[in-house]
């Protein structure tokens, strides 16, 4: 039996989040007597694709089609399925992020697949077939019972964390799959960068600041801690209301979920629409001047004091520390 996994690169490099998919893929491999096939598609050198192996892949599957550099989801669906179908996979583990909830869907129907979407750990069955997941945008917990012969899993970020299983290099092979009968409605006529920023989902480090940042003027704080620590900035959803920041960096119930590894918020109460889209980060630390505001229920590390004071004492003792 084979649990196949979905992994996804920028420009060549894996994404962290493949790493705690495979961990987490070789856990489930190892409860069913299976095996880790991963899935690559896009260019990436041998020795990116050998990394896999590090985190329980005993095979990868490359797909280098020019086709897929068009980013079109029917595409991708027909290669996964395909590709599932050729390994006999019985659990597909993609990730909870865009692409992962964009596909997964398509595949489960495909492939005649129950899923379950925003899983957090393993099945606490395999027959039935029983796991965990998020609902309620992290508020609850459900415990969901699959009958369907194939899986389809979507697993959110930091939920199972990453583990080295082995050192051994994984077997390559190179494949085309079949894309026969899907045709492209559209077409990609040229690419332009809009933003050297780092990309919000893809950031390890959030800095975020909230309406008790009192005004856009005070954002240099953020911005140069952010900098400092290779952050990517974000804000609540008042702050984008209010136009002082871009409504691509609202996170929340109705803005961007996050899974960062740390999580920075400034003069932001904790809301529970807030909250919802950052309760998967690994540590969360706040700065508010209110000790009773919601945020420090939810925070790791809890600073209480004026963000005017905080800010630049924090940046300057992460500047001491990186000698910068
Ligand atoms: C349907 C719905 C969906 C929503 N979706 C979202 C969403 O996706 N994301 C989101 O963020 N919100 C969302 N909201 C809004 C949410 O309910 C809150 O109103 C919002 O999150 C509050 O934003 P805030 O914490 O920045 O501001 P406030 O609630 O005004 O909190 C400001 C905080 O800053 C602190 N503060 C003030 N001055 C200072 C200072 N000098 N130094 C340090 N701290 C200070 C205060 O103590 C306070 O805790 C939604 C609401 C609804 C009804």
């Amino acid at each position: 039996m084979t649990v196949l996994v979905y992994t996804e690169n920028r420009e060549g490099k894996f994404k962290k989040a493949t790493f705690e998919l495979l961990s987490y893929a070789e856990e489930l491999a190892k409860n069913i007597n299976g095996e880790v096939v991963a899935l690559s598609i896009g260019n990436v050198s041998s020795d990116e694709l050998n990394k896999l192996g590090n985190y329980g892949a005993k095979k990868v599957v490359s797909v280098t089609d020019e086709q897929f550099s068009l980013l079109d989801n029917k595409l991708y669906i027909k290669a996964i399925e395909d590709v599932a179908k050729k390994e006999n996979a019985s659990i597909l583990v993609m990730a909870d992020n865009l692409s992962g909830r964009a596909l997964a869907p398509g595949l489960s129907a495909k492939l005649k697949a129950g899923l379950v979407s925003g899983v957090v750990a393993v099945p606490s069955s395999y027959e039935p077939f029983v796991i965990k997941k998020k609902v309620f945008t992290g508020k609850a917990f459900a415990d969901v019972k699959v009958n369907s012969e194939v899986k389809v899993l979507t697993l959110s970020q930091n939920s199972y964390g990453i583990k080295d299983a082995t050192s051994d290099t994984p077997q390559i092979e190179e494949y085309k799959p079949d894309t026969s009968g899907v045709e492209s409605k559209f077409k990609l006529v040229s690419e332009e960068l809009v933003t050297g920023k780092l990309l919000l989902s893809d950031a390890e480090i959030v800095v975020s600041g909230g309406r008790g940042m009192k005004s856009s003027e005070n954002w240099h704080l953020l911005e140069e801690l952010a900098q400092l620590l290779g952050a990517a900035t974000a804000c609540s959803r008042p702050v984008s209301d209010e136009g002082w920041r871009p409504h691509d960096e609202h996170v929340g119930q109705t803005g961007k979920i996050i899974a960062p590894t740390l999580y920075i918020a400034s003069g932001i109460s904790g809301a529970i629409q807030h909250v919802g889209g950052i309760s998967s980060s690994k540590v969360i630390v706040a700065i508010n001047k209110d000790p009773d505001a919601p945020i420090f229920e939810v925070a790791d590390y809890g600073i209480v004091g004026d963000f005017q004071k905080v800010l630049p004492e924090f940046t300057n003792a992460i500047k001491e520390i990186k000698g910068a």
